[in-house]
């Protein structure tokens, strides 16, 4: 039998909050759901995760130990994950929630065999909490996901339509790179993902897809395997 792709995809918080910035977009998720599910219909297994930062990120304040921060953080993309599971089962999907910690009967405790039971159903899965440790992110939470996995690709839902070679906001004359090596990711420092996790993807050889996610269809395109923002090959 021919292997299944298993695709990792990354969303920021922001990304759920739309417009406001803060918070949840209903439509806007219900959007990325209608999108998921036409991958997940075709057979593609599909694990998310998803960042904290539209409600906290762990350097949001200096008033407190920076490890407790980090733990509302972490929260903060619980929090992401059950809305959003929850808009996915709305459109008939099945999903499951997995944390590095024990949230009660919130989500499940992650576990490789547990994860690949649920993907082999056909479930939608979340990994929340990030990697459970302080000073990471949900990039680290979303490569050593990804590596444990054995997914074929992460893709990566940005603002921005792929990866330049410079900031355009700032640099008008900012190239686009149709590829891109982890290794270059690395060297120039280009705005990817954190650099610890770049580090993971090159040392792992994990390749990683970037893409906007304002255009129309662009999740379900990736997923699928059509990406019109930049490969970063490993
Ligand atoms: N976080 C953490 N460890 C992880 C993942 C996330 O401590 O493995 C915390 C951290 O405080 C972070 C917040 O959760 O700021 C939200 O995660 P996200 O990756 O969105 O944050 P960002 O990289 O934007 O700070």
């Amino acid at each position: 039998m021919e292997k299944q792709r298993r695709v990792m995809l990354k969303l920021s918080g922001e990304a759920l909050a739309g417009e406001k910035k803060t918070g949840f977009d209903e439509e806007v998720v219900k959007d990325v759901a209608r999108q998921v599910k036409l991958s997940v219909d075709q057979g593609v297994q599909v694990a998310i995760v998803i960042g904290g930062g539209n409600f906290w990120r762990g350097r949001s304040s200096n008033a407190i130990d920076r490890p407790k921060a980090d733990q509302i953080g972490m929260l903060a993309t619980v929090m992401n994950c059950i809305y959003v599971s929850e808009i996915f089962r709305t459109t008939g999907m099945k999903t499951e929630i997995f944390t590095p910690f024990a949230c009660s009967t919130f989500t499940k405790l992650f576990s490789k065999d547990a994860a690949n039971e649920a993907l082999a159903q056909g479930k939608v899965v979340f990994f929340a909490g990030g990697t459970g440790h302080p000073y990471f992110s949900t990039d680290t939470g979303v490569v050593l996901r990804a590596i444990e996995m054995e997914a074929d690709v992460i893709l990566l839902a940005k603002a921005i339509d792929g990866v330049y070679d410079s900031d355009p906001a700032k640099n008008p004359d900012a190239v686009k790179y149709d590829t891109v090596t982890i290794k270059e990711v690395v060297d120039k420092r280009l705005a990817v993902i954190d650099m610890t996790a770049s580090i993971m993807c090159m040392e792992n050889h994990m390749p990683l897809a970037v893409f906007g996610l304002n255009e129309e269809n662009s999740i379900a395109n990736a997923l699928n395997g059509k990406i019109t923002g930049t490969h970063v090959t490993a």
